[in-house]
């Protein structure tokens, strides 16, 4: 029994083993028993064969079949996510990363927040809440309520942004659209420097919070450099190594889109900065043509590689690939920021695939920092799947 009377999912025996280690996910080969009218986004309770409590959960169709919420047996409502969400944002806090100067940062990063399927980023009055389960699609509306409850927030819009996250076969025709409040001012502060975040129409929530930490890092070693901003987005490395001194700063992303806004953020901090450029071309196409020694700082930032396990042989190559041409071109003396941020490509087969690149080149190579995601992408020590962004920097003679 559970105090809420939900539906039962019943392991089959020994399949309580990862869940007794707090790992959040039960896997649809592991269930024995459940009610045939269970329905996707539903809350669930989760018991062991021999019907001991296990924890509650959104229950969803596919592999992944229920993601824990509580070990307890807690009443999933607005009341958990403010919970919730208040133990996320007294993190931030501790973290120091709501100031002033920074109003960017991840509130919410899923199973890292005990919130699996759900991610929430903060750019200044507004979150922008993304739904990777259909349980939290349900739930947007609490969640959009209690986010706006956390009185030190101060977050008075709210913008649900799944239509592209959430599992296609279930049907839920999720709209984009702002569940609380409108259209308020798109930009948001990182360390100082402003950009303009396009929630609406952006990749993810409309910035790659995820890279702060890293772009701090590039900007202390820019000094005089020129430098070379691959897959540059919105052109958050560009803007830090212009902060940091750079001699020169090329930007390239083959979306011709993200090169307008690369340009915006760069004139939104230095504007008529002479020494700024940016290019949509393929970056391929871009590391072939371009003159051997041109560079002395290059950043690698591709898109995910592989989305999933099965395309992890040819993201391998990928990235052998991309890498193997910034050692070609880059300078004596010169920096690489190269990264992964698929979750299917190891620590160890991404640091393999630079090395092999490495070796193809003949050049000296060393790591002089080994980079991940910053401290608002918390990983969940009972779940390590949710570690995924890597990358080395390189000391290249
Ligand atoms: N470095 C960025 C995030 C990169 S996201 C940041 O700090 O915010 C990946 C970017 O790669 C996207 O903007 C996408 O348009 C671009 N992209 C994808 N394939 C590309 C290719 N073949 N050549 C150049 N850019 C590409």
């Amino acid at each position: 029994m559970n105090k809420n009377n939900l539906p039962v999912v019943t392991l089959r025996k020994g399949k309580e083993e990862s869940l007794d280690r707090f790992h959040p996910w039960v896997f649809s080969g592991a269930i024995a028993s459940m009610p045939s009218d269970v329905e996707e986004g539903q809350t669930v309770a989760v018991l062991a064969f021999d019907g001991r409590f296990i924890g509650v959960g959104h229950y969803q169709i596919g592999s992944i079949a229920v993601r824990i919420l509580d070990f307890d047996d807690t009443t999933i409502d607005k009341d958990f996510f403010i919970a919730r969400l208040r133990d996320a944002l007294n993190l931030r806090r501790s973290l120091n990363l709501s100031r002033d100067d920074n109003d960017a940062y991840r509130l919410v990063h899923g199973e890292g927040d005990f919130l699996p399927g759900l991610i929430i980023d903060i750019y200044g009055h507004t979150a922008v809440v993304q739904a990777h389960s259909p349980g939290m699609h349900f739930c947007r509306d609490i969640i959009a309520l209690a986010i706006t409850e956390l009185e030190d927030l101060e977050v008075a819009n709210v913008y649900y942004k799944s239509e592209t996250t959430l599992p296609f076969k279930a049907q839920l025709d999720p709209q984009n659209d702002y569940i609380i409040g409108g259209f308020d001012s798109n930009i948001a502060t990182e360390n100082g420097l402003n950009f303009h975040i396009d929630w609406l129409k952006g990749q993810k929530t409309g910035f790659f919070v995820d890279q702060r930490d890293n772009r701090s890092l590039l900007e202390s070693l820019s000094r005089n450099r020129k430098v070379l901003n691959m897959f540059c987005y919105t052109g958050g490395f560009s803007v830090y190594a212009l902060r940091g001194d750079a001699q020169r700063v090329v930007s390239v992303d083959s979306s011709a889109k993200a090169i307008a806004l690369t340009t915006a953020n760069v004139n939104l901090n230095f504007p008529n900065d002479t020494r700024h450029e940016a290019f949509a071309e393929d970056a391929f196409r871009f590391l072939d043509t371009m003159q051997k020694d041109e560079y002395d700082l290059i950043v690698l930032d591709p898109p995910a590689f592989a989305k999933h396990r099965s395309a992890l042989k040819n993201a391998l190559r990928g990235y052998q690939r991309l890498n193997y041409k910034a050692f070609e071109k880059i300078a004596p003396g010169g920096i690489i920021f190269t990264f992964s941020c698929s979750q299917a490509v190891s620590k160890e087969q991404f640091r393999l695939a630079v090395f092999s690149a490495a070796a193809q080149s003949r050049r000296r190579v060393r790591i002089i920092r080994q980079m991940t995601q910053p401290a608002d992408h918390p990983v969940n020590i009972y779940h390590p799947e949710g570690e995924y962004l890597k990358g080395l920097v390189l000391y290249v003679e």
